[in-house]
């Protein structure tokens, strides 16, 4: 027997549930492709085409549409002569800044045999090929620029390739530009003249909820599980948590994956709700950490301070600041650290907050006036609690003893 072999008992073709499978339909956003659709009809009519702003929180679909639609595009417009057009799909995660989405451009337009090195041109030189090549072109040439957030501030490319034409710079051929982003704060941040143009169609993709994540779960689970190995209430289970949480298609694919796993894995012949209930414990944790690395010990202590505070009193939940800072100030000593003062502190909690770690609800004083916050873990208590673990901060914080306390208290 080798070391490996090939596994079949559970997957029929696992690669359907993963990310960047493209789905043949997408039937739960009929409204947004009708809209999408009108948006970029122009094209089709050989005009000008319009700059659309594509927002919603991640895993809502707006990749997989957009890829959608330029397929669709591009085929139906080989009907008509008078109409060429050239897509061009950037992701501007490793892009952060204006500089390289300029050089993926000219690349991406460019002959593969003649691409230019990532550094060594002056901007403007980069702009200068980017204009050249466009011209050459000709025709509608779509740019699709995803996580567009990712350029960050140095975003002077939002402003000038909308306005190459009418700059002069270009004459040949019509660009129009689409912008995706996970963050609509992302918007408010625009120079008010890039906003203009960058916006000036605008489409939002709201979460999904059970229902629709159930029939996108079903189509895709069909091809993807052998027949007869998902227990009934699996795909419902998997479609209702996504849905309780964020309405991402992403989570409950990655849900269903990883209890089909966990399921393999354990080499059992059906995927039960009992995996998914893991499978979600495990993804939680996972998520945790990732996004606990980038934190500093301050962040992981304020971390602790609610964890803490929760298992010392359970009943006390939600949580006041001044009691988590007070719980926080005691770890802070315990660990030979200065204690950030309230302010800082009051930073973590908001960053904690932000990374979907900690639940943020704000109150009304009553006619006191003002507004305070009060704190609630937002992830699986033992998610939290191993994660911390596993940094191993300092000794002189006893972890196990906390954790017994939870046991105790039924809290995990
Ligand atoms: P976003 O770009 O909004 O973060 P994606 O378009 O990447 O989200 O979608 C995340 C995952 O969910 C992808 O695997 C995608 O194929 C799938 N998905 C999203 N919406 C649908 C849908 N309506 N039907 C089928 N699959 C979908
Ligand atoms: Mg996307």
């Amino acid at each position: 027997m080798g070391l490996f072999e090939r596994s079949e008992e559970i997957f029929e073709d696992e690669n359907i549930l993963h990310d960047d499978y493209q789905p043949q339909s997408l039937d739960e956003r009929g409204h947004e492709l009708e809209q999408y659709t009108d948006y970029l009809q122009p094209v089709i009519n050989g005009a000008q085409p319009r700059n659309i702003f594509l927002y919603g929180k991640t895993g809502v679909g707006k990749t997989a549409a957009t890829k959608y639609l330029l397929h669709h595009l591009e085929e139906d417009a080989k009907q008509y002569d008078d109409v060429q057009i050239t897509t061009v799909y950037l992701n501007c995660e490793d892009l952060t800044s204006s500089y390289r989405v300029a050089v993926a451009l000219v690349n991406a337009l460019r002959d593969p045999a003649n691409q230019i090195s990532r550094t060594g041109y002056p901007l403007n030189a980069v702009y200068e090929m980017l204009w050249e090549r466009l011209d050459e072109i000709g025709g509608t040439v779509l740019i699709v620029l995803d996580e567009v957030d990712y350029i960050g501030d140095d975003d002077s490319i939002l402003y000038q390739l909308p306005r190459a034409r009418s700059n002069d710079k270009i004459e040949n051929s019509r660009v129009g530009i689409v912008g995706i982003s996970n963050d609509f704060k992302f918007r408010e941040k625009l120079d008010p003249r890039v906003e203009d143009t960058l916006c000036e169609r605008e489409l939002h993709f709201p979460p999904y909820d059970a229902s629709d994540l159930q029939h996108i779960l079903e189509k895709r689970a069909d091809h993807a599980f052998r027949d007869g190995i998902l227990d009934g209430d699996v795909v419902p289970l998997c479609a209702a948590l996504a849905a309780q949480d964020r309405g991402s298609a992403r989570q409950a694919l990655d849900l269903l994956l990883e209890a089909g796993d966990l399921a393999r894995r354990q080499n059992d012949a059906t995927v039960t709700e009992d995996h998914v209930r893991e499978a979600k414990q495990l993804l939680e944790k996972q998520r945790i950490e990732e996004s606990m690395k980038d934190l500093t010990s301050h962040g992981h202590l304020t971390l602790l301070a609610v964890v803490a505070s929760t298992v010392a009193d359970p009943d006390g939940i939600p949580l006041q600041k001044q009691t988590l800072y007070d719980q926080y100030q005691d770890l802070a000593q315990a660990t030979d650290r200065d204690p950030l003062g309230g302010r800082a502190f009051h930073n973590h909690l908001a960053e904690l907050s932000m990374l979907g770690i900690l639940d943020r609800t704000k109150q009304n004083e009553g006619r006191a006036g003002g507004i305070y916050y009060e704190y609630e873990i937002d992830v699986a208590l033992d998610a939290a609690l191993s994660t911390l673990e596993n940094l191993h901060m300092s000794d002189e914080l006893d972890l196990e003893s906390l954790r017994k306390n939870a046991r105790e208290n039924g809290l995990i």
